[in-house]
């Protein structure tokens, strides 16, 4: 007999779910298959509105699909109450008792199972070392920072072990660095801990840093599903070429090989088996793969303007205007040997180029 497969942590069969009084094409979520492996940093990524909580709540339990099936470790939970699943949720909201201290916070879901004491006190202090708040666990949630805060909800939906960690924008609250290094932290605990965690974020750069996969969704629906250099180089749709980081969108008419830009010249692509000669495409290149000297032989070239020139510390961005509306970014590193007197400035023309493979011919 062949050894069974082991059963994805989470899987989505053809989940939809439409509201009631919302119209009947008016899907929140729309047609979702998805695993999620156990022991996978996995993200549901798009932009406000696209389904990402509807989504995790129908993991969660805390919404019921109105199409499809959701399996937990390969059993089919459809139905069944959150409290019924081996999952916890950590909402952006912290949601702490502000009279309990951090380790009663933390302890309060297992005095609810009626877990031994000892046990009790044990797990929770191994769980607040982790989260580096056992120096404080005596005190209120009120005399934290939110990061703390924030690790201080993990460690109360982690001390219960679920099967599976749902977390909604939990970082979002959070200013800029504090969620670069809660980004770090975070991911340090999950591989630590060894939890499926299902993660959701609007921020691509989130994402693309925290996971072992991604599912890039819009209006309802998942567009891609990959690694983050998957979905991030190899992007299957505009949007999703657009959606993560910045791309250039250039238009043009596919042609086997080639493509002829609106703005003028004809350039050498990779050929796209299956897609018709004639048909009208985007070509995307991102930023930091145009190049604006010492161009190579065999690279895609194009003519343009310099526009603009924006300098941010570590890199400097170039707009060039390829034809009149038709503008990409470029994105330099500004490295030692990329002195400010050799940046290009506005008005100047220029030629840049990328190689062929990085075009990207999307429909
Ligand atoms: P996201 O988390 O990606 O921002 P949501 O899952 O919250 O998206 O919402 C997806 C869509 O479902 C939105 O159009 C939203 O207006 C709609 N929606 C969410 N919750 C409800 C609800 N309780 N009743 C009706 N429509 C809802
Ligand atoms: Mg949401």
């Amino acid at each position: 007999m062949q050894p069974s497969l082991p059963h994805p942590a989470v899987r989505l069969d053809r989940v939809g779910k439409r509201y009631p009084g919302t119209s009947a094409d008016a899907y929140a979520v729309r047609g979702v298959e998805l695993d999620v492996a156990a022991g996978e940093f996995f993200s549901l990524l798009g932009p406000s509105g696209c389904g990402k909580t509807t989504l995790l709540r129908m993991i969660g339990g805390f919404t019921d699909p109105t199409e499809g099936c959701v399996l937990l470790g390969g059993e089919d939970v459809t139905g069944l109450p959150p409290e019924k699943r081996d999952v916890n949720t950590v909402f952006q909201s912290y949601a702490l008792f502000d009279h309990l201290s951090l380790a009663d916070n933390v302890a309060f879901g297992l005095r609810r199972k009626r877990v031994p004491r000892p046990e009790i006190r044990r797990r929770v202090a191994d769980m607040l070392d982790l989260v580096q708040l056992g120096a404080v666990a005596d005190r209120r949630p009120a005399t934290l920072s939110g990061g703390q805060r924030q690790r201080v909800a993990l460690a109360r939906a982690l001390v219960n072990r679920p099967q599976v960690l749902l977390l909604d924008e939990p970082l979002a609250a959070l200013d800029l660095k504090l969620r670069r290094r809660m980004q770090v932290e975070l991911k340090q605990i999950q591989r630590e801990v060894g939890i499926t965690f299902v993660f959701v974020t609007h921020d691509q750069d989130e994402a693309l840093t925290m996971s072992d996969r991604v599912a890039v969704m819009n209006e309802g629906r998942v567009e891609q599903c990959g690694t983050p250099e998957d979905v991030y180089e190899h992007p299957a749709s505009s949007f999703t070429a657009s959606f993560l980081g910045t791309s250039n969108l250039v238009p043009g008419t596919y042609r086997p090989g080639r493509i002829v830009l609106d703005a003028g010249p004809e350039l050498p692509v990779c050929a796209r088996p299956g897609l018709a000669d004639g048909s009208r495409v985007s070509l995307s290149i991102r930023p930091e793969k145009i190049w604006l000297s010492d161009l190579e032989p065999g690279m895609a070239r194009v003519e343009g303007v310099v526009r603009e020139t924006v300098y941010s510390g570590p890199t400097t961005t170039y707009l060039i205007e390829l034809a009149p509306g038709v503008t990409v970014s470029v994105l330099e590193q500004n490295t030692d040997r990329s002195r400010m007197e050799d940046r290009w400035c506005g008005g100047e023309r220029v030629e840049v180029g990328w190689r062929p493979e990085h075009g990207l011919v999307l429909d």
